[in-house]
Order: C-alpha cells, then structure tokens, then sequence
C-alpha cells in the first residue's frame, strides 16, 4: 500500500540526541512539529541508538551523556539519573519524556528508504526541492516533499568489521557490538575480543570470571590516557581532525586512535587484574580459533568484533554525495553537494555534546534556506 503524498518544511531523520536537538531548536523558532516539522525514525522505540545497547551498559561507565537542549526546564539530567538502571532503559525514558514534554510527534517506526531530488520542482534556477521515500513497519510506503531535510541517522545501523583472512572460515560465534548482549551468553566460553575502544574494554570486563578465557586484539597500540587536562586536549585534537576529513570528503578517522583511552576506576582495576593486555592484531582465523602475530594458535568459540561504525548514510545514496576519498563532504553540518541537505551528529558531530551543539548550528541554518525559499511557503518568515 501507498499513502498520499506529502509535504513538509523540514524532515528529521532519526530522532536520537541528534535530531532531537535539531528538532527541539526548529520548534523553537516556530515550526510546528507534525506538520511544518516531521520527524521520522525506524525504530520502534524512543532513546536513539542507545534503545539497542546492552543490558550491562551503564550511564557514566563510559564516557558522559549530556543532556537535550530543553531537558533542564523539564527537571531531567542524566548526571543524576540511576546508575543502577541499564542506560538503555534510562536514555529510553527521558528521550521518551522529552518528545512527549515537547510535542515533537516523532512517527515511528518508520525507515526512510530513500532522499532524491525532485528534478524539476521549484522556479527556473532554484535548487530542486527534495522527495523522502519512507516504508513503514507493515511495508506501507510514502513520500514526503520537504525543502530540508536533516539527516540525524546516527551510526549504529552500520557497524564496520575489518576484513581479516579466515573470517569466512571460523565456525564459532561472531558478532559485532550490536549483536552483543550479555555476557552470561558466553558463560565457560574461550573469547576473542578485537577492537582498541570503550566497547571492547566494556566487554572484556564484563566478561571476567564468565567467560573460561578472553584474549584481546587490537590493529594499533592501546594508547591510555590518565591525565583528564591532557585527555580534554586530545579530544579537542580528534575533532578537528574529524572536522578536516569532513571538510575535505575523506572517510572519517577513529576518535579513539586520536584521544587515547580514559583510565576509569574500573579499568585501573581490570589493568591491575592483568586483564587488559592488548595483543597485537591476529593474522588469521581458522576453523576453531585465531593465529596470532608470534605463530600461536589460540583456541576460540566466539570473536567479538568491537570494532567500531561507520556513518549510516546508505539512504542517501540516490543524492550522489560520496566522493572519490571514501567520505562526504560536510562543512558545518551542510553538505557540500546538497544544499537542502544536513548532517547532524556526523564526524566532529559524533557524541551526544557535538550532537547537542550541532543542534543550534544546523537549526539556524535550515531556517536560512527556508527563509530564503518562497516567502510564503517559510514560517520562518511569517
Ligand atoms: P543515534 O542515537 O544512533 O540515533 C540515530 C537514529 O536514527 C536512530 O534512532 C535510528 O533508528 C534512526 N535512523 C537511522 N537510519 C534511519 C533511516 N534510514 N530511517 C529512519 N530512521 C533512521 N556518546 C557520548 O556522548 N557518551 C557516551 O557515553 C557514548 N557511548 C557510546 C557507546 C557506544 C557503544 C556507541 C556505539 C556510541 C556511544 N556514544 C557516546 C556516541 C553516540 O554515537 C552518541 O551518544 C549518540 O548516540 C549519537 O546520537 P545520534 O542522534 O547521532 O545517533
């Protein structure tokens, strides 16, 4: 089944910290969401990605969580949310709370399949209007006209799991950080963690006194990193580096390769344990288990490929963005080749504070393009 078609000012894809923020600000300034205003997201429930992390996750084991634009007039802060509640459940909750406080009318679940622009629409020399064609669960599709569209969909829908000889031959259990549940799937169990970021050292730490063994592999040295002022600094360094690759078009570089890790009191445990002993990347897998860099054979019943994402853009496809270096080009949160089209939450973007921020940039800039639209058809003018 096909529903009519329709229009909106401003489509939101994904409603995460991302285009909850984007959302929140557009609102602000006056579009009414559910009709000048829609935003979309495929998952059934509210929370962004963090609906789907694992049940051992806590708020703050990690790194922070910050709050929505809006959150404070409505009481609500994650740095005093229960820590004993899975952060899924409890990133879930106040997302949920902010939506319904707001009235931002997110529709769900329902995936955007696809962004093309509409060839032909608009006065002679005026960029072409976009067409966003959805899918709803029940396999009803639409298609909603829009003069913006952000794109906020995050990261979590495509993992990356580099290709290794023997991946193809291993017959235990591999799976990525989305696949993983609980370690108590892996009770008794010889694990192979590979990945040099929090999610790995999360799960080997979760997977002490459970598992029989856990080996861990990482393709770079594991470079921590004790001192906050210096850390702050590295971080700062590693989104500018995000922000050039942006800038240029060039895929986009690991955050933790250019910040090192934050030594937690939880980790300076596992370290004291001799836990975490970062091995260098194995050669390759064979039927039972891996062969390490020095010849060993180290048995295995499950990899755990922890070994990071890439940007969730396969929808975008039909607009062409991708350049010859791998990447999109994105300068402030616009793309380089779309003018009607945001990237919120991608490279320099990518936490829930870049999210945050990106949030006013990109909402002050939408409301430039509808303002410079028809007069008539921008409440931003009105
Ligand atoms: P998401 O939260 O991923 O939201 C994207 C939304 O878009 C999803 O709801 C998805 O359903 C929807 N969507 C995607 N594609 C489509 C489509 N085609 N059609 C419709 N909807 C779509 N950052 C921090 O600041 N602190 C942390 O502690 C932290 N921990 C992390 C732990 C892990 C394991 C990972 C992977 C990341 C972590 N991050 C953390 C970074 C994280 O990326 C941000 O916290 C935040 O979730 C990013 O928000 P977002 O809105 O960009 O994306």
């Amino acid at each position: 089944m096909r529903t009519a078609d329709q229009h909106a000012h401003v489509v939101v894809i994904g409603a995460g910290q991302a285009g909850l923020s984007v959302a929140w600000h557009l609102q602000r300034a006056g579009l009414t969401a559910g009709r000048d205003l829609v935003v979309l997201d495929r998952a059934p429930g509210t929370g962004g990605a963090w609906q789907f992390r694992w049940e051992a996750l806590r708020l703050g084991l990690a790194h922070r969580v910050h709050d929505l634009p809006g959150m404070h007039e409505m009481g609500l802060h994650f740095d005093d949310a229960d820590r004993s509640r899975p952060a899924r459940d409890v990133v879930a909750e106040y997302y949920r709370r902010f939506e319904e406080h707001h009235d931002l009318r997110v529709r769900r679940p329902v995936a955007v399949t696809a962004v093309r622009r509409e060839v032909g629409s608009g006065p002679a020399g005026s960029t072409p209007a976009l067409v966003v064609e959805t899918r709803d669960d029940d396999g009803t599709t639409g298609v909603i006209r829009a003069e913006v569209v952000v794109n906020a969909s995050g990261t979590w829908g495509t993992p990356f799991v580099p290709w290794v000889p023997g991946r193809d031959v291993f017959r235990g259990r591999q799976l990525d950080t989305t696949g993983y549940r609980d370690a108590s799937e892996f009770a008794g169990q010889d694990i192979v963690v590979v990945g040099g970021g929090t999610s790995a050292i999360g799960f080997l730490l979760e997977l002490d006194g459970v598992a029989r063994t856990t080996r861990w592999f990482t393709r770079r040295p594991v470079v921590w990193s004790d001192d906050p002022d210096l850390a702050l600094g590295a971080a700062v360094a590693a989104v500018e580096d995000q922000d050039r690759a942006a800038k240029a078009g060039r895929t986009l570089p690991s955050i933790v390769s250019g910040t090192g890790l934050p030594v937690s009191p939880r980790i300076r445990r596992g370290l004291a344990r001799g836990l975490l002993q970062p091995e260098p990347m194995f050669v390759r897998l064979d039927a039972d288990g891996v062969e390490t860099a020095t010849g060993e054979h180290v048995h295995a019943d499950a990899v755990i490929w922890a070994t990071g994402f890439r940007a969730d853009l396969r929808h975008l496809a039909p607009l062409h963005l991708r350049t010859e270096a791998g990447g999109v080009v994105v300068e402030d949160g616009r793309a380089g080749a779309e003018p009607r089209l945001f990237l919120a939450g991608y490279g320099p973007q990518a936490s829930t504070i870049g999210a945050n921020r990106a949030g006013r940039r990109i909402a002050r800039q939408v409301l430039a393009v509808l303002a410079a639209d028809d007069g008539e058809r921008s409440p931003a003018r009105a």
